[in-house]
């Protein structure tokens, strides 16, 4: 079902005292943030204990960054989906941009991990996204629903309803060049039209989102909300970005 979220990435950033203080100050103010909009903060693996803790009770979910797709074994360094369930994550980042390109993780591997993800009730925030060197050449949407095909083989189109995922163009994730809105709202058509189930799936968009832009991605019809990584890394700034995602809407999105 299509539902308008913001999810912060932190990415290799907050360890456990600075989670806490994080999430202490982000609820001070959370009650602004209309209930039709779901957030989820993705920590570290470390801080998710207690991030879980602290968020006990509010509205806010609780992300993991990665995973591996085995229950359990010899897989050095790895973390399992029970292993999230058990600590209280609910949405898992799967395919992020910064996975595939630094630990060699590849569409048939993150195929893997949203099945898994969701044999355990967690649900897979898929990454997908073009270098620059293939958005220039015109085959953004090709590769893009290249990975979504791969990402969701096999799966009912009603799991892939319940599925979330994101379009973060390589290009756009840190440099503060961000996507220009209708592009990326055309690239999300064409995820959309990729598979059936997608239709009904939250598509967001990554990718140098920030409080003064993200008025204008939640403008376009296929943009359901952002996956935000250096904006969401200080409380009041990911808080102001998710007001300002639907000025004067009170949360009317579906
Ligand atoms: C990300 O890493 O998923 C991301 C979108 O980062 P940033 O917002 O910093 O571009």
């Amino acid at each position: 079902m299509r539902q308008t979220i913001f999810a912060g990435n932190w990415k290799m950033n907050k360890g456990v005292a600075q989670t806490r203080e994080y999430i202490e100050r982000f609820l001070t103010h959370a009650e602004a943030i209309p209930e039709t909009v779901r957030v989820v903060l993705a920590p570290p693996f470390t801080a998710l204990e207690a991030a879980a803790d602290h968020l006990y009770g509010s509205r806010i979910d609780l992300g993991a960054q990665t995973m591996h797709w085995e229950e359990h074994g010899a897989f050095t360094g790895e973390i399992s989906p029970p292993m999230l369930a058990e600590l209280g994550v609910t949405y898992v980042i799967l395919g992020h941009s910064e996975r595939r390109a630094y630990e060699g993780e590849t569409d048939d591997d993150v195929r893997r991990k949203v099945a898994a993800a969701l044999e355990h009730g967690l649900i897979p925030i898929v990454c997908v996204g073009e270098t620059l060197e293939e958005h220039d050449a015109g085959r953004a949407q090709q590769r893009v629903v290249e990975q979504a095909r791969t990402a969701f083989a096999g799966l009912p189109a009603e799991s892939l309803a319940g599925c979330v995922v994101a379009y973060e163009p390589i290009w756009a994730i840190g440099t503060g060049r961000n996507c220009e809105s209708a592009q990326a709202n055309e690239v999300m058509e064409a995820i959309r039209a990729s598979l059936p189930g997608l239709a009904d799936a939250s598509i967001l968009y990554g990718g140098s989102m920030n409080a003064d832009n993200v008025a204008g991605y939640l403008a376009q019809p296929q943009i359901d909300g952002g996956l935000v990584g250096g904006a969401s890394l200080d409380a009041e700034q990911f808080r102001r970005l998710i007001e300002n995602a639907l000025p004067g809407a009170g949360g009317s999105r579906p």
